[in-house]
């Protein structure tokens, strides 16, 4: 099968072809797997962060990828959860214990032995892969194979996100930085909680009028004070300014959410103007969001298909992953990035 792999760490700037396209042989589902032809898989900004090493695969090579979506084309022994042929999508989310309290409780994204797709195991950066049965998702019909890819990441942390700011109906939701999970969030918070206003701190001038076509009910730069506090604030950047931003602006009892799997270190030094009375007393609260748990994931594919969230797309063939790749790190969003693996009818 052709594959795009990761042979090393390394840095974009300096290297804008990372990732090699190779042939390799096909994986075979073991017990409990299902064997994945893939049709599409979206890229992610944490595909950056492992390519430069933030978050760096277990060994190399190693195959990108965890916004997939294909059909199944073979089962493992004792797999039996779903048909041959079927649609499913494989998350971030690759395997974890089953057995641990986390586990148990529902969190399996805070597992000790969470395994991520496309990191700790081959993802979809191919023409195949195979992955445990019960960590697949059955599609909803209402997307195309490129719309329903990129909900599989930016959507369920999304979701997830929005469900630890734990905001009431009728507070003020910030949301720092508008990027692809951004646009999703927006139509979720609108969706939740009816009541809330949604206020945004974006750096350009587009995503800021972009939001308020969404729903915003103010923009502002990244900077800016918000025209009132704000009860909960979901930060996407991967930079530190916004956290401090962010701080400023938060209500009495406030929650920072931040929604990144590494923050960059060019600016970290901005902490350094974190001002304690002003940002952090009065009970202000700071939480990240770590990966995504089974249960995010469905109950966001289901929520997706009742509200309009098909997100922009823009398509590459597999080929072209390291186009799309230093295009994400220029921040050349025109929407979230797919590549076309292998073009289906749907
Ligand atoms: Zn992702
Ligand atoms: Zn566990």
């Amino acid at each position: 099968m052709k594959a795009m792999v990761l042979n090393s760490i390394s840095d974009l700037k300096n290297n804008k072809t990372p990732l090699e396209l190779v042939e390799i042989s096909k994986p075979v589902p073991n017990k409990g797997e299902i064997l994945i032809s893939i049709s599409v898989c979206g890229v992610c900004h944490t595909e950056l962060d492992e390519i430069e090493g933030r978050t760096p695969p277990l060994e190399f090579p190693t195959i990108l990828g965890h916004q997939v979506v294909g059909i199944v084309e073979d089962l493992g022994p004792e797999a039996n959860r779903f048909k041959l042929n079927d649609r499913v999508g494989v998350a971030w989310i690759y395997s974890s214990c089953g057995e641990c309290h986390y586990c148990l409780e529902g969190n399996d994204n805070l597992c000790h032995d969470f395994q991520a797709t496309g990191r700790d195991h081959n993802g979809g950066y191919a023409e195949y892969m195979v992955v445990p049965e019960n960590f697949a998702y059955e599609i909803p019909n209402s997307f195309s194979d490129s719309e329903a890819a990129p909900l599989l990441c930016a959507g369920a942390i999304g979701y997830r996100s929005l469900k630890l700011t734990d905001l009431k109906d009728g507070q003020n939701l910030g949301l720092t930085g508008f990027g692809a999970s951004g646009h999703l969030v927006i139509k979720m918070a609108r969706y939740m909680y009816p009541n809330s206003n949604v206020y945004v701190f974006a750096r350009s001038e587009h995503e800021r009028k972009f939001s308020k076509d969404l729903g915003a009910i103010w923009a502002g730069n990244t900077n800016d004070m918000a025209p009132e506090k704000l009860d909960a604030i979901i930060d996407t950047t991967p930079v530190w300014r916004p956290v401090v931003e962010a701080l400023k602006n938060l209500n009495t009892e406030g929650r920072l959410v931040i929604n990144a799997i590494r923050k960059e270190e060019g600016d970290k030094e901005t902490l350094l103007g974190l001002n304690y009375a002003r940002d952090l007393w009065m009970e202000k609260e700071i939480k990240s969001v770590a990966n995504v748990s089974r249960a995010d994931v469905s109950e966001f594919l289901e929520l997706a298909s009742k509200i309009d969230v098909k997100p922009e797309i823009q398509e590459y063939n597999l080929e072209d992953a390291n186009l799309a790749l230093n295009e994400l790190k220029q921040g050349e969003i025109k929407g979230a990035k797919v590549l076309v693996v292998n073009k289906r009818a749907n």
